[in-house]
């Protein structure tokens, strides 16, 4: 077995162990195995593998990265896990399955009127700045419910759930748990948070998308790229 097949198998046990220890079936949980950084050979590696659903936080690489390989991989899905600006939402909506950082009116009247243009409806998350960081994207919790709403009813996008990335320095059981609450106050099936070091406690509070790229790639060493 490779190591990319190793750690897949952890990072699945870890999961399954969180969803059964709470009361949940394993298969209501997509791992999001985030590759940004990682080139498309060790992409390839979790393919192989068996993993489908990968995240990157840029549009230009995944660009660069996920064209060939969706071509193989036919039921391969992309998610966008990063900020998205105005101007890169037709890219995103060409290129992504699903879109998880959605954060602002102005970008939810675009991305609205780009799926109209491509006649592509990619699956989204309200990205929610739950610990209300200054430096963080994300809609505050307080005009969440609006958001939402307003995403639904004007922009008619389709929004299946919320997404947070808690403060680094911050108990992330905290804002997993209002994350939840939120979602589920406005009838969101989807939750999405966890990463490599918080996946399992998120999954014990009702994650059914975790995005892990360290333990699952290794370090990305100092390059950026990070959240
Ligand atoms: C990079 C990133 C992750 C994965 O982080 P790890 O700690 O490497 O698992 C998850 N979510 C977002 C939004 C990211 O940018």
């Amino acid at each position: 077995m490779s190591e990319a097949t190793d750690r897949l198998a952890k990072v699945r046990k870890d999961i399954a162990d969180a969803a059964i220890a709470a009361g949940r079936d394993p298969a209501s949980v997509t791992l999001v195995a985030v590759s940004k950084t990682h080139d498309a050979e060790r992409v390839r590696e979790l393919l192989v593998a068996g993993q489908r659903v990968f995240g990157e936080n840029r549009v230009q690489e995944a660009e660069s990265k996920f064209p060939a390989l969706k071509a193989e991989y036919t039921d391969l899905e992309l998610h966008l896990i990063g900020p998205l600006q105005t101007n890169k939402a037709r890219d995103a909506v060409a290129m992504f399955d699903v879109i998880q950082s959605v954060d602002r009116e102005r970008l939810a009247a675009t991305l609205a009127k780009e799926m109209e243009r491509a006649g592509r409806r990619p699956d989204c998350f309200i990205q929610v700045n739950t610990g209300e960081e200054a430096q963080k994207a994300g809609i505050l919790p307080k005009d969440v419910d609006a958001f939402v709403a307003s995403c639904r009813d004007a922009h008619k996008l389709p929004i299946v759930g919320l997404m947070c990335i808690p403060p680094v320095d911050e108990e992330p059981a905290l804002h997993f748990a209002l994350l939840a609450k939120m979602a589920a106050r406005n009838g969101l099936a989807k939750v999405s948070m966890g990463m490599s070091a918080d996946y399992p406690t998120a999954v014990r509070l009702g994650a059914t998308h975790v995005r892990v790229g360290t333990a699952l790639f290794g370090s990305r060493g100092t390059q950026g790229g990070g959240p």
